[in-house]
């Protein structure tokens, strides 16, 4: 990590760039800078030895303007108060931006998932469902995956939930197995905005994805799916990195193999037939497009500097500090925000949830159809936002729209008391 910047003075500031073309009260900007309410609990469980470890963990429910909170849930030892808060108002833009009935929230538990057994995982997630149970629900707050979580732990919650509440509620959460009311296309999701995000944005600068380079930091869920269909789209992928390091081939590899290389071995590195080079250089190669999909402040303003890419398509949550976003808007590189790029995820979060309140189940091909068409939409408004207002970057655009949106629907609703 490049920077120590931190993210909830980033999210204020990124608010702050936007609010000035947005006409809007501003004691309700005010209001659009600062979650509703942040849990911040100890959660107590035990080892396997028997002994007992007390560990912290948050929820922060940023803003309910336009339906139930909504956001996942991370297991990383960089978890703070700070960074939740953060994370759960980029979800509320993001819902807004791509136009789904949510609000945002967000939340996390300040442990290393690796330092833990299958069942410790099991009893500390269970303790943080139970902690949870009065603030989520179908119709409140619907936690999902984030960093270091997944199916497993979406199930462990859910039928917590169930028990505690004694009734049925899959809707409670989302990124379920599909057996537990998951969705087909759920867990591709991310990764597949990302791509989609990636392919409209070379055909608005007029530019051929087909041969393109593509370097992509961070090989996790979003990541690697990311790597694997613009692969499928035509593009090179020359150089993926994880918390390991990277690898690098100018002439390209198949990102679906380096995927089983790491499922074998634990990491990208010394995959056949490519160099290895540092997460810095990655992120500093000449390629056509660079994919952050990693942490938030992976680029900071000095390295924004030094990064040749000249479109960057966002896949993580606030990978570039507002200086690495000065440099870059600067030199006329574009980069497509989080706020948009990754938001496939909870675009399919939403379809399972309708999925789960129909007790009816979507086609795979159904999920990626309406996908695809919630991201070209909310891509194509990004672009008219950009072109007729008076703002530097695409990311301004986005708050410019999502901030729109959620004001209406706090005037439509109106002050009370
Ligand atoms: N954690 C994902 C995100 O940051 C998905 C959230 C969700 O599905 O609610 O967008």
């Amino acid at each position: 990590m490049s920077s120590e910047a931190n993210p909830f003075e980033s999210l204020r500031e990124q608010v702050d760039d936007a609010a000035a073309v947005v006409d809007a009260d501003p004691g309700v900007i005010e209001r659009l800078k600062n979650p509703e309410r942040v849990l911040e609990t100890n959660l107590t469980f035990e080892r396997d030895d028997g002994s007992l470890e007390t560990v912290r963990a948050y929820r922060s429910q940023f803003n309910g303007d336009r339906g139930p909170y909504k956001g996942g849930i991370r297991y990383h030892p960089g978890v703070t108060r700070d960074e939740v808060k953060a994370l759960s108002g980029w979800m509320a833009y993001k819902c807004a931006v791509v136009d789904v009935p949510y609000g945002g929230g967000k939340g996390g538990i300040a442990i290393d998932p690796a330092d833990y057994s299958e069942r410790e995982l099991e009893r500390l997630t269970r303790a943080f469902a139970t902690e949870l149970r009065p603030l989520i629900g179908e119709d409140r707050d619907i936690p999902a995956p984030d960093v270091n979580t997944g199916q497993r732990e979406m199930n462990w919650i859910k039928d917590t939930y169930e028990t505690l509440e004694n009734t049925t509620a899959p809707g409670v959460i989302t990124g379920k197995a599909l057996d537990s009311g998951g969705s087909e296309g759920r867990v591709e999701a991310t990764g597949r905005s990302v791509a989609l995000s990636a392919r409209e944005a070379f055909d608005w600068l007029d530019r051929d994805l087909a041969g393109a380079t593509v370097a992509v930091q961070g090989y996790g869920n979003a990541g690697s799916i990311a790597a694997a269909l613009l692969d499928d789209l035509g593009a090179d992928v020359v150089a993926v990195s994880d918390s390991s390091g990277g690898i690098h081939d100018p002439d390209g590899f198949d990102p679906r193999e380096v995927k089983a290389h790491k499922a074998e071995t634990g990491s990208v590195v010394e995959y056949p037939g490519t160099e290895r080079i540092t997460n810095d250089e990655l992120l500093t190669l000449d390629v056509d497009c660079l994919v952050p999909a990693a942490l938030e402040n992976a680029v900071d303003g000095d390295l924004a500097r030094d990064v040749r890419a000249d479109l960057i398509v966002e896949a993580a949550n606030g990978p570039l500090t507002p200086d690495a976003d000065d440099v870059l808007a600067d030199r006329d590189a574009y980069v497509v925000p989080d706020i948009l790029a990754n938001a496939g995820g909870v675009t399919v979060s939403y379809f399972e949830w309708v999925q789960n309140r129909q007790r009816f189940s979507w086609t795979e091909e159904r999920v990626n159809e309406e996908l695809e068409r919630v991201i070209t939409d909310a891509f194509d408004t990004l672009v008219d936002t950009y072109e007729s207002n008076a703002v530097h970057t695409l990311r301004t655009a986005a708050y410019v729209v999502g901030i729109g949106r959620i004001v209406d629907a706090y005037d439509q609703a109106g002050s009370w008391p």
